[in-house]
């Protein structure tokens, strides 16, 4: 019974980091069974607060892993290895072909223009038509039935360009 009290008071004293009340200590003098409990808790504790470094791994163990890393790794292809001026020399030379060149420096690409000779194309010689007398022979022929039917249309549109005349003015008065 006063075993586990005392065994309360020395799992509360550890905890805490603290010294063992006086009358615990006399009873652990007393009490191996209580000793042995204070013991296996201070080394407990002491344990606890002090971690043992992780264990090494075997060195047969850490040669095999470093293998297998390096079996899975991906090989560097040398191809897709690019160097940094790459890019910047591109753009170098595509700045270069859109930069205008000036006409002191004639490209061998494109020859001058005197240079290419058009060959003479065959002259052709039409029959000379004379078009005013064709147009005046097609009007006789077709403006007669149309003829009254033209001047309506011709009335229709003056008035309608009267009617518009009048009605512009008005509107960009209303617009105003
Ligand atoms: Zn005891």
């Amino acid at each position: 019974m006063f075993c586990l009290i005392h065994r309360w008071k020395i799992d509360r004293a550890l905890d805490d980091n603290q010294e063992l009340p006086r009358s615990t200590k006399t009873h652990i003098a007393n009490c191996p069974n209580c000793r042995d409990h204070y013991q296996q808790q201070a080394r407990l504790i002491e344990q606890l607060e002090q971690p043992s470094p992780a264990p090494e791994a075997p060195p047969f163990l850490r040669a095999r892993i470093i293998n297998a890393l390096q079996s899975t790794e991906p090989r560097t292809e040398p191809t897709l290895s690019v160097p940094v001026w790459v890019p910047i020399a591109a753009c170098a030379v595509i700045a270069f072909f859109l930069y205008p060149r000036t006409a002191s420096l004639p490209s061998p690409l494109d020859p001058p223009i005197a240079a290419v000779k058009q060959p003479a194309l065959p002259s052709v010689n039409l029959p000379e038509v004379n078009v005013t007398k064709a147009l005046e022979v097609a009007h006789n022929t077709l403006a007669d039935p149309y003829d009254q039917e033209m001047k309506n249309l011709q009335k229709d549109l003056q008035a309608a360009g009267a009617y518009l005349g009048r009605l512009v003015p008005v509107r960009v008065a209303i617009n105003d």
